[in-house]
């Protein structure tokens, strides 16, 4: 089914992204950049693209914020965040409908984005108040240890545009001020629009200093890389593609990187699994945020007794998404977020339909929309194992399935793609799906539940030896990793 962009999609008044400098919004100089709605193709704002020497003024403006932050008590951080999030709860409407329109996805998947994020910085406040370190035993009696967390300093902090306000407030920003640092956040330049009008309800929240958290906008070679590169930043979380994320940890020099990169699953189907559930799970992950999602399904594989039954599930799934106006309650799928995204899913179903691959339902762009960017809900069965489709990450509405015979043939199909990020099994036997634990290399292992889910209590990880990252995301893991863990002892003699 299919519905067109209505007159709710409809631009509001066109927008500005600003720069937020201590406690002084800036427009910028001349260097601007319009942002075009995905969904309707229309100038929706524009942004000012920040140029190092912006960047120098917001380290200038962070760095005598961190010292106060150090000293403030976890109480008053966490009444902050909670100030925070009560002013995103009151403006929920006004921004999920910002998401929607710069970055492309249904409005009840932005709704649900806004709260979880609010949420995201009220469990960062509880957890800051509650969380507990150890004091380790020593083998000298006379001795004492205890572990002091302190924040790290200024934190620069770089994200992409798939979440552009649940990234931000789940993995850094919530964590990172609960744990006390002093931010500067790029976002990505396309959804900077949402980037302004959240770090508008950090401001009005009226944070106990001036530079606690700035925001600085701008391309990612340009503004990004000022932030990974300067010398007054401590320490650098990122989030965004592999291909990135290398030249980050090139360019950071000796500073504290995390890096939370691509993804590639598999998600792994038994024949003793409810494959009812198998495939609509897994239609949830693939198609969620039109599969712009790290954790997405990216690759089936199905044992063959049970691999034609899963493949026509997966087909009815697709057939059931509704693609069309992302402004609709009932819209499953939106448009994908930009013209490179959609090029990518093109060329990689593409070349698996002529290396062989089966194309069960969708497989192109959609016609009749605003813009180009509307791709059909995507079933791809008889994935050529050494294919882009199967191999890399193609972060699209796609489920491309695979069949397996057994043990040794499903290994030899998940050593083919070196992603490391979140995975998930199918079966009725807990021995198996245990078993998996070793034998597969991710952060996140679901079991008998899809890839992509996780909440942001949960901590999720690259593998070591993958693409995937380094970092340690999840309210309590950010907040250790956005954290010095400094070991007192006392002689108690
Ligand atoms: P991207 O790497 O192109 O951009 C991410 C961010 O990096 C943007 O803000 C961009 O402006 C900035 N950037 C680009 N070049 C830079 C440079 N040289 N120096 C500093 N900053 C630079 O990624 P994207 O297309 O925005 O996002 C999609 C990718 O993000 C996918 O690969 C997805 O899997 C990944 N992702 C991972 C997670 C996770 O938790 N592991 C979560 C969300 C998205």
């Amino acid at each position: 089914m299919v519905s067109t962009p209505s007159s709710n999609a409809i631009a509001p008044a066109e927008k500005t992204g600003r720069h937020l400098i201590g406690a002084s919004w800036e427009n910028g100089d001349d260097r601007h950049r319009e942002i075009i709605s995905p969904a309707t193709g229309q100038v929706i704002g524009s942004i000012p693209l920040a140029d190092a020497a912006m960047v120098d003024r917001a380290v200038i403006a962070a760095r005598p914020a961190a010292p106060f932050l150090r000293r403030l008590s976890r109480q008053d951080r966490a009444y902050y965040l909670r100030r925070v999030a009560d002013i995103m709860d009151a403006r929920a409407d006004a921004l999920s409908h910002l998401v929607t329109l710069e970055q492309g996805k249904p409005i009840a998947q932005a709704e649900g984005e806004v709260a979880a994020s609010a949420l995201a910085l009220r469990m960062a406040a509880d957890y800051i108040l509650t969380v507990e370190t150890p004091s380790p035993p020593l083998l000298d009696p006379m001795k004492r240890a205890f572990i002091e967390l302190k924040p790290r300093g200024v934190y620069g902090i770089i994200t992409p545009w798939n979440f552009p306000i649940a990234t931000a407030c789940c993995y850094y920003l919530g964590p990172g001020l609960a744990a006390g640092n002093a931010l500067i956040w790029v976002p990505a330049p396309t959804t900077s629009l949402a980037a302004t009008a959240l770090v508008e309800c950090f401001l009005e929240a009226d944070p106990p200093v001036e530079g606690m958290v700035n925001l600085v906008l701008g391309d990612g070679p340009d503004a990004g890389d000022a932030l990974v590169t300067h010398n007054g930043v401590d320490a650098l979380a990122f989030t965004g593609s592999t291909e990135t994320g290398r030249i980050i940890s090139s360019r950071a020099g000796p500073k504290s990187v995390s890096l939370e990169l691509g993804g590639n699953g598999p998600t792994i189907v038994f024949e003793d699994a409810d494959i009812e559930r198998a495939a609509a799970r897994s239609a949830v992950a693939a198609f969620t945020n039109a599969g712009q999602i790290c954790t997405s399904t990216e690759r089936v594989l199905v044992q063959k007794g049970v691999y034609e039954e899963f493949v026509e599930r997966a087909t009815r799934e697709a057939e059931a998404m509704r693609l069309g106006d992302p402004f609709d309650q009932d819209t499953t799928i939106g448009p994908l977020h930009n013209e490179a995204t959609a090029k990518k899913v093109a060329a990689h179903i593409s070349d698996a339909v002529k290396g062989g691959g089966r194309t069960t339902f969708g497989g192109a762009r959609a016609s009749g929309f605003p813009t180009d960017l509307y791709f059909q809900p995507t079933v791809i069965a008889d994935v050529p194992p050494d294919s882009a489709l199967h191999c890399e990450e193609t972060f699209g509405p796609v489920i491309p399935i695979l069949p397996f015979e057994d043990e040794e043939s499903l290994h030899a199909l998940i050593s083919k793609s070196n992603y490391g990020l979140f995975g998930s099994v199918f079966t009725r036997s807990m021995g198996r799906a245990m078993g998996l634990i070793n034998d597969l290399k991710v952060g996140v292992l679901n079991i008998n539940e899809m890839s992509a889910y996780w909440e942001p209590g949960m901590p999720g990880s690259g593998a070591s030896g993958t693409l995937s990252g380094t970092g340690r995301i999840g309210i309590g893991p950010s907040i250790l990793s956005m954290s010095d863990q400094v070991t007192v002892t006392m002689d108690l003699n």
